[in-house]
């Protein structure tokens, strides 16, 4: 099958797609200014925008593998108009993302001597997904109240072993204090975290995204801003980045979330993998 690779995946990835297919490789710039190609499948990461313009220059396209999580690059209703498959594999580097979380949420706590404790501390979690998830489960051992708000139905059984309770956002937000959003990026979820849901959380809170920078509404977040305690954010836009670098009780870490050594092979060798096995 000819199959284009457009960026970087990890070189075991590479290796199996070189094994099995006839693989070219270019850079993302480099596909955006391609007027049209013949392959009949694209592998590519979050960076590479395959919107409807990006489509159309592939009238033979059928599969489309993500060797990443977050999928709000692509077109997917496009993607279904014109049949073609979307291989990706979800959860592949949630652990990665859990463990920064909880790196960021530990380092703004002890931005200043003395510290906070998380034991004790109420954390809200928007988006309890995989990375929702696992940041509750590594948050057990703190004796931390948990509570989590999602649009989906939670099995009562996983969130008592996890010590979570599900609650309105009318009831996190002005308990939270520490909130953390994980939920995706979607027409209906962008710029979700606004002026109404900012102005409910409390003073001196803690605010951490590590999900997209569109989730946020970078107005809301800086009139609140001198509110709160601190924030972390791993995703954020060029205007926040001018705004919040240097200040003390900031951190900006550039989108590394998923960055895990073993995350980043397991998030292309997977979706790799099961493309390799369908064709
Ligand atoms: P997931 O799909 O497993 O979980 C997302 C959860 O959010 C789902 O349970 C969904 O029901 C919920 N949700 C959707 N809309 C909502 C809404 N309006 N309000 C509340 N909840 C809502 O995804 P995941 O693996 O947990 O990842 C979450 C997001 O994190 C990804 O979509 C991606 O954008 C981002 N991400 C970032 C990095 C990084 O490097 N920083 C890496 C991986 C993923």
């Amino acid at each position: 099958m000819k199959t284009l690779l457009v960026g970087e995946i990890h070189e075991d990835a590479h290796n199996l797609l070189k094994e099995k297919v006839d693989i070219s490789q270019i850079s993302t710039e480099e596909f955006l200014q391609q007027p049209s190609l013949n392959h009949e499948a694209i592998v590519l990461r979050t960076y590479t925008p395959l919107q409807k313009e990006q489509l159309s220059k592939l009238p033979h396209l059928k599969k489309v593998v993500s060797c990443s999580v977050g999928i709000n690059n692509i077109d997917l209703e496009e993607l279904k108009r014109r049949d073609i498959e979307l291989i990706h594999c979800s959860g592949t580097n949630s652990n990665a993302v859990a463990e920064h979380t909880l790196h960021l949420i530990l380092a703004l706590c002890r931005h200043k001597i003395p510290f906070l404790e998380l034991t004790g501390k109420t954390i809200g979690i928007i988006g309890f997904g995989y990375i929702g998830k696992l940041v509750a489960k590594k948050l057990k051992g703190f004796n931390a109240n948990v509570i989590a708000y999602d649009i989906i139905e939670q099995d009562s059984k996983l969130l008592e072993e996890l010590d979570v309770k599900m609650k309105p956002l009318s009831e996190i937000l002005p308990n939270a204090d520490i909130i953390t959003i994980h939920v995706p990026l979607f027409p209906q979820t962008k710029g979700m975290i606004n002026e109404e849901i900012f102005s409910q959380m409390k003073d001196s809170c803690l605010f951490i995204n590590t999900s997209r920078e569109e989730i946020i509404d970078d107005e809301a977040l800086l009139k609140h801003f001198p509110r709160f305690e601190g924030a972390a954010l791993d995703v954020y836009s060029e205007r926040i980045k001018e705004e919040f670098s240097g200040k003390s009780n900031i951190i900006l870490t550039s989108h590394i979330g998923a960055q895990g050594k073993e995350s980043w092979r397991r998030m292309c060798v997977e979706p790799v993998e099961k493309f390799l096995d369908k064709i």
